[in-house]
């Protein structure tokens, strides 16, 4: 890797290996767990120039997105995020009923769905064949294509201009940045707003959260290289606000033009990310410290808990749990298997270490007395589900910002 992704400059410094790893949502049936399994280098990168922090390595998105078993409407917590997101976003900007809101990596339809009901005519572009068949069947109509200008440009002559655009956990994905903002610039009407949804790295910093890196994240967003990347296409970042979704996202809001003037929230961020040393290369040094501390830790309350003969599983079996998996090297002789709701990776193994993935239903008739819990994120919500569990004294095994037990 030669050149940083938004600024093009050569001051790259790689601050975190995680290992060699396969692919995160690539789950295996039982018949390829014999062959071969690719693995790519995930590594961290950060730019002394803007700031922005990015991987080093590229797998092709061939690779990652076209078969995709995450579907957004699993858990409660992001259909409930996602429509208070819509109400506010049409309140806030009075956008008129009719006008077109198009969502970029649109996954189920998740997000779509709550500017539906708010009156919007809705379009949603998602790669993931499946996933797309899925939200096109329930109503929402949706491009099983990258997003890109050529595409943009096509939706933009068939349906016209949108008044808000929105990408929520897209961003990092993009291999090809200039390409994708020209794509936005091509569809968002003049008036229109672009919103963008993306894990916060202050956040990710403070809670030593790196199971947010895998290689369909390229990039991990502060605000100020969003400023410096939209600001090269004539665009500007006019208001920002953080949200507890994902562990910590941050909602920027970008227009067409410049110098029609930053809100307050934007000068405000920029200078508490100052603050907490965002921008400069020890912040970072000091995080991938505290990564292999979370290491040592778990791996030894695991074996510790083996030792005692108890039995111990995964809760969730999502991207990020197989990032720490692999890191931490937690195998099937540790956990005995993945509870999942998803049913799309039901019946199949997690990525390198080869853990079972089983139904929910399924593990509730053989649970065991500690779940390590890997999305993490929600687990205010599966504290409530499974009050049954920890009621007859099952615990839960919480990785991040330290492992601990509740
Ligand atoms: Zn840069």
């Amino acid at each position: 890797m030669k050149k940083c992704r938004i600024c093009e400059g050569r001051n790259l410094h790689k601050f975190l290996s995680l290992g060699r790893q396969p692919h995160c949502n690539r789950f295996l049936r039982e018949q390829d767990l014999a062959l071969d399994e690719p693995a790519y280098p995930l590594d961290l990168y950060f730019c002394d120039d803007c700031a922005l922090v990015q991987l080093g390595y590229v797998v092709p998105p061939e690779k990652m997105f076209r078969d995709y078993p995450y579907v957004s409407g699993t858990t409660a917590t992001l259909p409930a995020h996602f429509q208070r997101l819509a109400q506010e976003i049409v309140a806030r900007f009075d956008v008129p009923r009719g006008s077109l809101v198009a969502d970029i990596g649109s996954n189920d339809g998740t997000f779509l769905r709550g500017f539906q009901q708010l009156g919007m005519r809705v379009l949603g572009f998602d790669p993931a064949v499946n996933i797309a068949a899925l939200a096109n069947e329930a109503g929402i109509e949706t491009v099983p294509e990258f997003f890109d200008r050529d595409v943009s440009a096509r939706a933009a002559a068939e349906k016209g201009k949108a008044k808000v655009i929105t990408a929520a956990g897209v961003f990092y994905h993009v291999p090809d940045l200039p390409d994708f903002v020209e794509g936005v610039r091509a569809l968002l009407a003049d008036d229109g707003i672009f919103v963008v949804q993306a894990i916060y790295l202050l956040d990710m910093i403070e809670k030593t959260s790196f199971d947010n890196v895998y290689h369909e994240h390229l990039c991990y967003y502060s605000l100020k290289p969003l400023t410096v990347l939209f600001n090269r296409f004539n665009m500007e970042v006019f208001e920002v606000e953080r949200a507890p979704i994902h562990g910590g996202s941050i909602i920027v809001y970008v227009r067409q033009g410049i110098s029609r003037g930053r809100k307050e929230s934007v000068e405000a961020l920029l200078a508490e990310e100052a603050r907490r040393g965002l921008y400069s290369l020890e912040t970072y040094q000091e995080f991938a410290c505290r990564v292999a501390g979370v290491r040592e830790k778990l791996v030894s309350l695991l074996r510790d808990l083996r030792a005692q003969g108890k039995g111990i599983a995964a809760y969730g079996a999502p991207a990020k749990g197989n990032t720490m998996l692999n890191y931490c090297r937690i195998g099937p002789d540790v956990l005995r298997y993945a509870a999942e709701k998803n049913p799309l990776k039901q019946g199949l193994y997690t990525p390198g270490m080869h853990i079972p993935v089983i139904a929910e239903e399924k593990a509730r008739e053989d649970p065991p007395d500690y779940y390590l819990v890997l999305p993490w994120n929600f687990l205010d919500e599966f504290l409530e589900k499974e009050r049954e569990f920890r009621e007859r004294g099952g615990r839960f095994i919480v990785p991040i910002p330290e492992p601990h037990i509740v």
